[in-house]
């Protein structure tokens, strides 16, 4: 049966499959291990195979290929991008999960009813009661298994609009996207999973009601077709594709973003495509700390750990704990469209993601209160009143200003002062691809599509119209999981099909891969109109992302830059690039900029 269902090709992909280009032959030199080697024949064959192909390698679809093959089916992923990581890598806070050991040998009394009444509320008792429980029910095993894997998630953190104690990060203090992508690529890599990367999915293989397959295009623009018993959708949300956001809510025109280039729905254009049912896709987070400037998100632990919020006449507008959405108004109502977040030495030195931020030159630091007012442009006896208010009601135990009732344990007394300037960014869409709890895509008369799977950001349901801090990595990894499971069993049940991919063309260069720390950068250069700065991104020792954050360089002559100089820089893992023509000052001053970020990272 399944022997013949894969000779069986549909016409409509053989056409798709004769324009292709033969498949990159380059083996990627880290991935896979000799054991998983793809099949290679000499000619491309008319269509890869594999029992389970996830689109996208962010944390949902790494975690899918991880638990696909730990259930014994053979597994490709294939990712538009030349890295992986999606919006995972850039997560500060942690996973949220409740009545795991880590809390249980803090003291932390949580409950899986309070997880649910948190999600339920928080998300305006828009979620899935269902799909919900499944999460809050698998919330602690995923802990365990994050652990088994080498991920550390030992440190326990209050988020906004929990309850308890329940956010689980590295114990070091480091942001968990930045520790959890490189665990999860050494999962692969130890499993001889390939990524392909630049292989974008641009139709999903439909015979019959199943799904059986995709259409993929690799960086050349040729198609490639994947047949396979199932597929998994794990491409993310929208926050990066503004005509999509605005479609659903208008009011977002004009918004800045803090999410990843790819994050622009296909995955929802990909189901809808095939019959698929969306939920909630109006419901889009705006997160109301991101550092206007570099558009680095400050985590919500910051406020955790005692910040507060002034606005540029130094006075509290609202209590820093309510949920994302209540705050982003909120400081849009402030006549700057802006606030600043106040903290002390403690929570400085208690966090590793603040000393880094600090390191940026985001922050602004003081040995005065009275000082940091004066360079902030505050009046500022209002500040110091402020926060000698403040002192008093973490003393009393007691806001009666604005009923802030957690994130209390510490008053801000330790100098020196620093300050962070904040305002709210399109950040995370809610809604996305109706799925059930066994993960599987709903269709508009309510029925799962057989063979179609979807997990992360991509899908709808769990959060909403609103979600917590610490909820999206628990997401991705107890969906991600689930996705892995259902599609592989669902897979299986017609034997093992073998693995037959392409080489995979490299992530990187592997002779010129780079020896530097994981980590984001900060550098500067001189560009024809003044100084280019740019932030870069190290996972697994590679640069996998260039940001340009501030330039004022001519956006036509630029973009020859971005399309062109910044993707070399990241593919040879190496500055030696040729400068664009007609932009060669522009093309320097970036070269100049990343080669200065790369000297802080080796
Ligand atoms: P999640 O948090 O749900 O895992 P991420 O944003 O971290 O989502 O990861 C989603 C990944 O999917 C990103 O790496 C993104 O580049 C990738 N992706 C998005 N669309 C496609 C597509 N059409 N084909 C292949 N990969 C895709």
């Amino acid at each position: 049966m399944k022997k013949i269902k894969l000779l069986a090709l549909s016409l409509a992909a053989l056409f798709l499959v004769s324009s292709c280009a033969p498949a990159a032959t380059t083996p990627n030199a880290s991935n896979p291990p000799p054991s998983a080697v793809p099949t290679q024949s000499p000619e491309a064959p008319t269509a890869y195979t594999a029992d389970v192909v996830v689109i996208g390698a962010g944390g949902a679809g790494m975690a899918a290929a991880i638990e696909a093959a730990d259930q014994g089916a053979s597994v490709v992923i294939l990712e538009k991008m030349n890295y992986a990581g999606g919006n995972t890598v850039r997560s500060e806070g942690g996973m949220n999960a409740t009545e795991t050991t880590f809390q249980k040998a803090k003291g932390i009394a949580d409950t899986r009813q309070a997880m649910f009444d948190d999600t339920y509320e928080g998300g305006k008792e828009l979620s899935d009661k269902e799909i919900l429980q499944y999460f809050v029910d698998n919330s602690a095993p995923t802990i365990d298994w994050l652990t088994s894997i080498g991920m550390d998630v030992s440190d326990v953190g209050q988020g906004a609009g929990a309850s308890f104690a329940r956010m689980h990060r590295p114990s070091d203090g480091s942001k968990v996207g930045g520790v959890l992508v490189p665990v999860l690529m050494g999962n692969l890599e130890k499993r001889g999973i390939t990524i392909l990367y630049s292989t974008k999915a641009v139709e999903l293989i439909k015979e019959g009601d199943a799904i059986t397959g995709v259409v993929a295009e690799d960086a050349s623009g040729a198609k490639l077709t994947f047949k396979s018993d199932a597929v998994v959708l794990a491409t993310g949300g929208f926050g990066a594709n503004e005509a999509m956001y605005v479609k659903y809510r208008p009011d977002l025109a004009g918004f800045a973003t803090t999410n990843h280039k790819g994050a622009t729905g296909d995955g929802i254009l990909l189901a809808e495509a095939v019959g698929a049912d969306t939920v909630n896709t109006d419901q889009i987070q705006t997160n109301p700390t991101v550092e206007p400037k570099t558009n680095i998100v400050i985590s919500e632990t910051v406020r955790g750990k005692g910040a507060i919020f002034v606005n540029q006449s130094g006075l509290r507008f609202t209590s820093e704990m309510l949920t994302r959405d209540v705050l982003s108004t909120a400081i849009l109502q402030q006549p700057e469209k802006y606030a600043y977040m106040i903290l002390d030495q403690a929570v400085m030195d208690s966090m590793a993601a603040l000393q880094e931020n600090y390191k940026k030159g985001i922050i602004t630091k003081a040995e005065t209160l009275g000082a940091l007012a004066g360079t902030l442009g505050i009046d500022a006896a209002a500040l110091e009143g402020t926060i000698a208010a403040w002192n008093k009601a973490v003393a009393d135990k007691s806001d009666t200003e604005f009923g802030r009732e957690t994130g209390m344990d510490a008053d801000l007394s330790l100098a020196p002062y620093y300050a962070i300037q904040v305002a709210p960014a399109v950040h995370y869409t809610m809604g996305g691809v109706k799925f059930d709890t066994q993960t599987r895509v709903i269709d508009t008369a309510g029925k799962p599509i057989p063979g179609l799977y979807a997990a992360g950001e991509v899908t709808g349901g769990l959060h909403g119209g609103n979600r917590l801090g610490g909820n999206a990595v628990a997401d991705i990894m107890i969906f991600g999981r689930q996705a892995g499971a259902q599609s592989s069993a669902f897979a299986l049940e017609n034997g093992k099909t073998e693995l037959v991919i392409p080489a995979a063309a490299p992530a990187v260069t592997p002779e010129v891969q780079g020896d530097y720390k994981d980590g984001v950068y900060e550098g500067e250069g001189k560009g024809l109109n003044g100084p280019i700065k740019v932030q870069v991104t190290v996972i697994g020792s590679n640069i996998t992302e260039v940001r340009v954050t501030e330039s004022a360089e001519t956006a036509s002559i630029f973009e020859g830059v971005e399309r062109d100089l910044i993707p070399a820089i990241i593919r040879t893992q190496s500055v030696e690039v040729d400068a664009v023509t007609g932009a060669t000052m522009s093309s320097t001053g970036v070269v100049a900029a990343v080669t200065a970020a790369l000297a802080t990272a080796k």
